[in-house]
């Protein structure tokens, strides 16, 4: 057996040898089960970042890996030049989960990102009439869809932006929560979607005032334009309903969804839209090699299948109002806000002594419990929905035994 790696070992491995686009707490995960992973030291930890909101249904979940697992073992790849015995059933199976006439699979978020934005095109010029390369796209400032060309073309963050251009036009931008902004935008007869987060979560958890996507939703229902969801982060029960927005009554033209939608297990996302939408992509204009495959298809089916057994919509809505209660209890000037819905929150971290958002994650992670800032002065806290009330308390406790260290 190949000897175990030290963490010291491994971070220098990825150092040498990987491209230099993340920039990684020191800590190196060998194991996971739930709420917890453990380093190869050993250490046990809290999962409070949950792979950005994509383990949503706990750590190497048992039905999901199994589902993974035993279809692994009989067939993993076709592409779509043929059919498989799962594709379809999969199909059937989200679509009727999530109330749509079809699905279109992919891999990764920004490209569930992509697809939206051609379906979007697509029926612009097939169905509303838009002449031929005028269609726009409303996006909102603070904007998180990922990281390909055309993605970062409507992102306002000089990160992920600066140095990569051209761009992709066809984007307008108005600030999030605006709906006079939107409104304006919505005058100009090219427009032909409205892309937003319903809550912004790579921006720091900015939950909109309430209201606001239902809104939104009727001024793009009365211009003829498609209101389209990127509920990668926020969907599969993450927020306290399945979908975050469920919590206004809205139903997406066009949905989003990824991450959780595996359980974190595979790389599985999905466009979701009715057939006005669908069809307007034929055959050979759109698609993946791995898109659809077996396994996502099977692993899908048994994470949305855990979602709705284990209750994680009502179990996030409920130790979210506590974690957020327990945290407003603690008694720190560095504590300034503390914000989010079911188990996707934020709390803003008022620098002192010197100390910022990195410096409390790092002491955390010391402590037992991982998270990471986003931004300079957010702590992201998103652990998986399965964790327990008592499991939640001792969080909390690390979470207060940290910042009050600083004090
Ligand atoms: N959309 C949103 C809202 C996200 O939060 C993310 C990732 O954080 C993405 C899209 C991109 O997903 P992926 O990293 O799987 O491409």
């Amino acid at each position: 057996m190949a000897e175990k790696l030290s963490s010291k070992a491994a971070i220098e491995l990825e150092d040498k040898y990987g491209a230099h686009n993340y920039h990684p707490l020191a800590v190196v995960l060998s194991k996971g089960d739930g709420a917890k992973v453990w380093d190869v030291e050993g250490k046990e930890y809290f999962d409070f970042l949950s792979a950005y909101s994509a383990v949503n249904q706990g750590h190497c979940h048992p039905k999901i890996v199994d589902a993974m697992v035993e279809q692994a073992k009989t067939l993993t790849l076709t592409s779509r030049a043929f059919y498989s015995d799962a594709l379809g059933v999969y199909e059937k199976f989200i679509t009727e989960y999530f109330g749509y006439d079809k699905v279109l699979p992919m891999n990764t978020g920004a490209e569930g990102d992509e697809t939206a934005l051609k379906l979007c095109r697509r029926w612009a010029y097939d169905k509303k009439g838009i002449e031929t390369d005028k269609a726009k796209i409303i996006v909102c400032a603070d904007n998180f869809h990922g990281r390909t060309i055309t993605v970062i073309s409507m992102s306002t963050d000089p990160e992920s932006k600066t140095g990569f251009g051209p761009y992709t036009p066809g984007f307008v931008v108005i600030p999030y929560n605006d709906l006079d902004a939107l409104g304006k935008e919505l005058e100009d007869p090219n427009v032909a979607g409205f892309l937003v987060e319903p809550i912004q979560g790579e921006a720091g958890v900015v939950v909109p005032h309430e209201g606001y996507l239902r809104k939104a939703f009727g001024m793009c229902k009365e211009k003829n334009v498609l209101f389209i969801a990127d509920e990668v982060q926020t969907g599969i029960a993450r927020t306290g309903k399945l979908l975050a927005c469920d919590h206004e009554g809205v139903r997406p033209d066009v949905l989003i969804l990824g991450k959780a939608l595996s359980g974190g297990v595979y790389p599985v996302s999905a466009v979701l839209a009715d057939d006005e939408v669908m069809l307007t992509i034929k055959p050979g204009q759109h698609g993946s090699t791995f898109g659809g495959n077996p396994v996502a298809a099977k692993v899908a089916i048994a994470a949305l299948e855990v979602v709705k057994e284990e209750d994680l919509a009502a179990r996030a809505q409920k130790m979210g109002e506590l974690f957020r209660s327990e945290i407003e209890k603690i008694d720190s000037e560095m504590i300034e806000l503390v914000r989010g819905k079911g188990l996707l929150n934020a709390v803003v971290i008022r620098p002192k002594n010197g100390k910022t958002a990195m410096d409390v994650c790092i002491k955390m992670a010391e402590n037992g419990l991982l998270a990471k800032p986003t931004h300079d002065h957010i702590i992201r806290f998103a652990p998986p929905l399965v964790i327990s009330e008592e499991q939640l308390m001792e969080a909390v406790a690390i979470i207060k035994e940290t910042i009050l260290s600083f004090e």
